[in-house]
């Protein structure tokens, strides 16, 4: 006889994996269409990857992003893909809101180069361009995140780094073009030549005139910030070419002369980057002992650590529907009430903290910056250390 429990879970699984073979083919597609072939030339951040962890950049370069329709754990496979297609689903949305503005914006400006022999491409999201007053240029770089970073990370700040750089480099030879994902768009011309051709104005033949910078704009689901100027700069123009370069030579030698993937240097200390790592299942970061018995364990926990988040949100919920409750009651400060329990609302005064910096400044102006140091560093102690579990996932490829 059908359970129709089971019957339920099997329809749910059912849609779980047709979303998640949507997900994957409508991300192939989209790169192939807007980067081409990845593994025949160094992007911006790619560069960006490699200065973070060598072996995970040509590990990408070499197998690209890894999922595939037969991997068994479709809870991975969807978390990944949705967190690789968020960025492309708030460029579309950013798009959008450009447009409706009639900002002068090139979208998806490719700028097309080689560096000792090394094929490089970078894709910038947005570039405006303004012929009014001083010339002005602005590169806009968008990135998806879970969380607004309190600094940007340095794989990005590379990114915007190689592009603002060669944006100003190249900027008189024909090295811009236009990805259009359903047409050729415009290749081969020069920058002020684009600019013409895409937004009708006259932009210097030299960029030394020109004022050019590049930034930022992180979006998470809630928050958004915008982080930069970055201004050309030749010596980390020469890094981001330097490491293209050095990435360029490690894919070859792996996969032209059979150099071993994990000799290559790994990322150090914590990095979120291997959570979410397509590599990380052999990787010699996490070389240890196989003991399967703890597998069911750490399932376990992870579920109750999911559930301990839903709980904290259903709490949070009710308490403030208790809160609401009560002020509307309007029974001035006494308890209500319910079968075996009573509750009440009473306005507390806020929690004292103490503003480190601002004792320091103070300490500072009266004592000098020395003395007051060496008060702070006095009064200041270190907890016990503690033995911290970390549990880490392992992406296995099939
Ligand atoms: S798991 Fe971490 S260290 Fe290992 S290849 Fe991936 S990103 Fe690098």
């Amino acid at each position: 006889m059908n359970d129709p429990a089971q019957a339920q879970v099997d329809r749910s699984h059912g849609l779980m994996a047709l979303l998640a073979k949507g997900l994957i083919e409508s991300s192939a597609q989209r790169t192939a269409s807007s980067l081409g072939d990845r593994s025949r030339y160094i992007g911006m951040s790619d560069i960006g990857r490699a200065l973070e962890c060598p072996r995970a950049a040509v590990g990408r370069k070499l197998f690209g992003h890894g999922d595939d329709l037969h991997q068994h754990d479709l809870a991975a496979v969807l978390a990944r893909q949705l967190r690789l297609q968020r960025g492309h689903w708030f460029e579309a949305g950013i798009t959008q809101v450009f447009r409706q503005q009639r900002l002068p914006v090139i979208e998806q400006l490719e700028i097309v180069t080689s560096h000792q022999g090394v094929p490089i491409r970078a894709h910038l999201d947005f570039v405006f361009a303004s012929e009014v007053g001083q010339p002005t240029v602005r590169i806009l770089e968008l990135k998806s995140c879970e969380q607004i970073p309190p600094t940007l990370y340095s794989s990005y700040e590379t990114q915007v780094y190689g592009q603002v750089g060669l944006l100003h480099a190249l900027w008189g030879q024909p090295a811009f073009g236009v990805h259009v994902e359903d047409s050729h768009g415009k290749a081969g011309l020069t920058f002020p030549q684009i600019c013409r051709a895409k937004l009708g104005i006259e932009m210097p033949a030299h960029p030394s005139t020109v004022d050019i910078e590049a930034w930022v704009l992180c979006l998470s689901m809630s928050d958004a910030n915008a982080f930069g100027p970055y201004l050309p700069d030749d010596t980390m123009l020469g890094l981001c070419l330097k490491a293209a370069e050095d990435l360029w030579n490690d894919v070859e030698a792996s996969r032209d002369k059979g150099a071993d993937l994990d000799d290559l240097p790994t990322a150090q200390g914590f990095h979120p980057l291997c959570s979410w790592c397509e590599f990380n299942a052999d990787c010699p970061k996490f070389d240890g002992l196989d003991q399967p018995q703890w597998s069911d364990t750490l399932d376990l926990l992870k579920d109750l650590k999911a559930r301990q988040g839903e709980f904290e949100v259903e709490i949070s919920e009710i308490e403030e529907g208790l809160r609401t409750a009560y002020a509307l009651s309007d029974v001035g400060g006494s308890w209500i009430n319910a079968g075996s329990h009573r509750f009440r609302v009473s306005a507390q005064n806020g929690r004292r903290t103490l503003n480190k910096e601002q004792l320091r400044l103070e300490l500072s102006t009266v004592l000098g910056e020395e003395k007051a140091d060496a008060i702070i560093a006095r009064c200041e102690w270190e907890g016990k250390p503690f033995d911290r579990l970390t549990i880490s996932r392992i992406n296995k490829r099939s």
